[in-house]
């Protein structure tokens, strides 16, 4: 299991995907058929900002600070617990810098013909 913790202070209100959960589907390129938390499998998903808990450094922070999106029912998403997610589960960044927001991804029009 991966433990995660919902990110009290996520970076950006909404992406260029729209919202958080479109933005998992742009890049997790999986089919979502529920929550992600280990045990639960409701289907009102939010796209949610976490922490990985991967250990912590010497002042208790986690090593691994970056933010990732996870679909997560909506009462899961407001959780305050440590959450256990499946081990399969893709996280997907939400550095908008590194997925949809600047240059990294580029949609080639089709030529007109
Ligand atoms: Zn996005
Ligand atoms: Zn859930």
């Amino acid at each position: 299991m991966i433990e995660v913790k919902i990110s009290s202070n996520p970076t950006e209100k909404n992406c260029r995907c729209g919202n958080w959960f479109q933005h998992y589907k742009n890049f997790s390129f999986r089919q979502i058929t529920g929550c992600v938390v280990a045990g639960c499998s409701k289907v009102d998903i939010v796209g949610t900002h976490v922490h990985k808990l991967d250990g912590l450094d010497l002042h208790s922070k986690p090593i691994d600070s970056t933010i990732y999106i996870l679909p997560l029912c909506k009462e899961h998403s407001e959780s305050k617990e440590v959450l256990n997610i499946l081990p399969s589960t893709k996280f997907v960044i939400a550095d908008i810098k590194k997925t949809c927001g600047e240059g990294f991804m580029t949609y080639v029009d089709s030529p007109v013909l």
